[in-house]
């Protein structure tokens, strides 16, 4: 794929980026971007909402329609706009703390509705922006600026939580598998219904250097020795899955799209 071709989805005017040099989430960026050339969608039919954090920051650098919104609410902007365009391509890029604490609510329900929105969670384990907080994916034990005798809250687990609340696509990936996290979103965007496809990725400035992983290739070297396939993973014990990252696609399933149902219920409601 050429490089323009991809380049071209980003508002360069805007650069150069806040991330911190060796943040995961550009490699998230350029997943979702090469995605959207496969796809050939259009700049001008595509929706990229998000909320507040270090991985919001995403909506402001892609050349599309955005809108870059209030804490944990991208899910309430991104549902109203899919509502009155179903036309259009709609993906809400989050973080795990935007997603699962102050967008909680946000998040079960647009799973429950089956809102064809596709939501790319940049899962880093904590609130990066802010200072590294721990936030509801922390996991036990973790060193946290907010815990600093270690985490004892048990973490959510997101896929589990977007399966259990019913959302059509769910998967899983790392930032140490680019190709697979570009599959999974490309996935995920062509499903029609609410696609979730959490991605681990890390915020080595604040979380890795409470836990020994100081820099972004500690990251990554962490995320490939510690993934284990779906495949794989079904013939483990509990045990031997503890601390372990499962990746794969979990849920790919047909059901009731929302918009659909909302424009035929429009439709049955103007013929009485
Ligand atoms: Fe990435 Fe953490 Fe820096 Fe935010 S603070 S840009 S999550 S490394
Ligand atoms: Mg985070």
């Amino acid at each position: 794929m050429p490089n323009q071709e991809v380049f071209s989805w980003l508002r360069t005017r805007f650069f150069p980026h806040i991330w911190c040099p060796g943040c995961g989430h550009g490699i998230i960026m350029h997943a979702l971007l090469r995605a959207l050339v496969t796809l050939k969608k259009k700049k001008s039919q595509t929706v990229i909402a998000s909320g507040i954090g270090c991985s919001s920051r995403m909506a402001g650098y892609i050349d599309a329609c955005t809108v870059h919104t209030t804490h944990g609410r991208s899910l309430g902007f991104a549902t109203g706009i899919k509502l009155a365009k179903p036309e259009l391509t709609v993906i809400d890029v989050m973080g795990d703390g935007d997603c699962t604490a102050i967008g909680g609510n946000h998040f079960i329900h647009a799973c429950r509705r089956n809102i064809d929105i596709t939501a790319i969670v940049m899962n880093n384990n904590i609130y990066g922006m802010t200072g590294g907080q721990a936030s509801p994916t922390t996991p036990a034990g973790s060193m946290a600026t907010t815990t600093p005798y270690g985490v004892i809250d048990p973490s959510f687990d997101i896929c589990k939580l977007a399966e259990g609340a019913g959302a059509a696509y769910v998967a899983r990936s790392t930032i140490a598998n680019p190709k697979q996290t570009e599959q999974f979103i490309l996935n995920g965007i062509q499903k029609k219904g609410f696609s979730v496809v959490e991605i681990l990725t890390h915020c080595h400035t604040t979380f890795g250097r409470k836990n020994n992983r100081r820099t972004p290739i500690d990251n990554v070297n962490y995320f490939k020795n510690n993934s284990v396939p779906l495949a794989k993973a079904k013939d483990m014990s509990p045990e031997e899955l503890a601390g372990k990252i499962v990746t794969g696609e979990f849920v790919n399933k047909d059901v009731p799209e929302y918009t659909d149902q909302y424009l035929a219920l429009i439709e049955n409601v103007r013929g009485k």
